[in-house]
């Protein structure tokens, strides 16, 4: 089904291969807040931005929350030829959800054009999004006003029921379960369907059958995990939010294929996000937390689906040469046990031991002595002092770094 490493292989050897593909990046996965906790780091903190590319060249990006500024910063311009167009779904106007519009820098470029789709909020009335946009912008909110914004944007208004077409593909919109309305969309592409479920909570018998009818035969179905199943049926009860068991039951009913779990607590640590996606892979086969940088292929042949995950986000790396055994669970589900050796270390920090007192945000040089199986290796770090206690030895402090380099 899938393999984290090899996949990328087996992409390559398959680049000759003419099936349409399509391409889905998570550049924003945390739901209500953004978080620069570091324990928040691996799936990081930037509130929901999705970007679709379809086989036929189409953009499409899902939600405006501060991942889609990452979005920008990497935009790529088109190489000559006919620019492939965007078009941007906003399913409602919570702030985790709009609030990375003014920093888009391709909206500050004017040969650029973006077709926008959301719906008319009771509250805003005729043009909601486009009122949003200036409400956003407006003094003394922001530094600079709309005017700035020379990109072209089209707005159309959409609603729940609708379906059309864009190129190869077409669009469904579903109404979900929300405090003050959401949209789920489903698009269809050569390559594969994508359900985009975020912000919604189960309980109403028609929003719960319209959800059901979003995943149906999905290959990609992301859905709201944010709360616990307990906390869903006690104390979060009726904020708008679902759990990885609801996710699960929805997947299962709905014939979907592979489930991701998306809108993270601002308040789940990694490891809380870890446990949350353990219990899913119990339950269902085939699920992944939806993680800042992932990047699922959709339409490769024999693998339906292929995650990768980004290569920047792991730490500062050195090679090394410890012996170590390795417990774990294969792709299949089965136990195993292995030795081996330790050939590459990613390291974040140490806590030192020091006679010196080193100065507060300094830098120190750290070098290892790494014992291994060809006999003992020096390894050279660079730290920064980011903490100065007690130490446990009499006459000595303890030293925090981060290595940097
Ligand atoms: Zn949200
Ligand atoms: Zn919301």
């Amino acid at each position: 089904m899938l393999a984290w490493n090899q996949a990328s292989h087996r992409g390559i050897a398959r680049k000759d291969m003419t099936a349409p593909i399509a391409k889905l990046s998570f550049w924003g996965v945390r739901g209500s807040t953004p978080t620069v906790d570091p324990a928040t780091w691996r799936y990081g903190g930037n509130t929901p931005c999705l970007e679709l590319i379809a086989p036929d060249g189409t953009q499409f990006i899902l939600d405006c929350g501060t991942g889609l500024r990452m979005l920008g910063s990497r935009w790529a311009a088109p190489s000559g030829g006919k620019t492939p167009e965007t078009h941007i779904f906003v399913t409602h106007y919570h702030w985790d959800h709009i609030q990375g519009i003014p920093f888009f820098a391709p909206l500050y470029v004017e040969n650029n054009e973006f077709h926008f789709y959301s719906f008319r909020s009771k509250y805003l009335g005729r043009d909601s999004l486009k009122q949003v946009f200036e409400a956003q912008m407006a003094l003394p909110y922001f530094p600079v006003d709309m005017s700035a914004m020379s990109a072209k944007r089209k707005f159309k208004e959409v609603e729940g029921g609708d379906s059309f077409q864009i190129g190869e593909n077409k669009i469904t919109a579903r109404w979900l379960n929300h405090p003050q309305g959401c949209l789920g969309f489903r698009i269809e592409t050569p390559a594969g369907t994508v359900a985009y479920a975020t912000d919604n909570e189960p309980g109403d018998a028609t929003l719960d059958e319209s959800l059901r009818e979003l995943a149906a035969g999905a290959d990609i179905f992301i859905n709201d995990a944010q709360f616990t199943p307990e906390q869903l049926e006690t104390t979060r009860k009726g904020w708008g939010h679902s759990s990885w068991l609801e996710g699960v039951k929805v997947a299962r009913h709905a014939g979907a294929k592979t489930l991701v779990l998306f809108h993270h607590d601002p308040d789940s640590t990694d490891r809380m996000v870890d446990s949350i996606l353990r219990q899913a892979r119990e339950e269902f086969d085939s699920v992944f937390a939806a993680s800042e940088g992932m990047v699922i292929t959709l339409g490769a042949p024999g693998d339906r689906v292929q995650a990768h995950m980004p290569g920047t986000r792991t730490a500062l790396r050195r090679e090394a040469q410890f012996n170590a055994k390795v417990c774990g669970v294969t792709e299949g589900g089965k136990d195993f046990e292995e030795e081996t050796v330790v050939r590459d270390l990613s390291l974040q920090g140490a806590l030192i031991s020091l006679k010196h007192l080193p100065r507060l945000q300094s830098e120190l040089q750290v070098t290892m002595e790494a014992p291994g199986a060809d006999g003992v290796q020096t390894m050279k770090l660079r730290g920064y002092v980011v903490r100065i206690d007690t130490g446990m030895e009499k006459g000595h402090i303890a030293v925090g770094v981060v290595f940097t380099d």
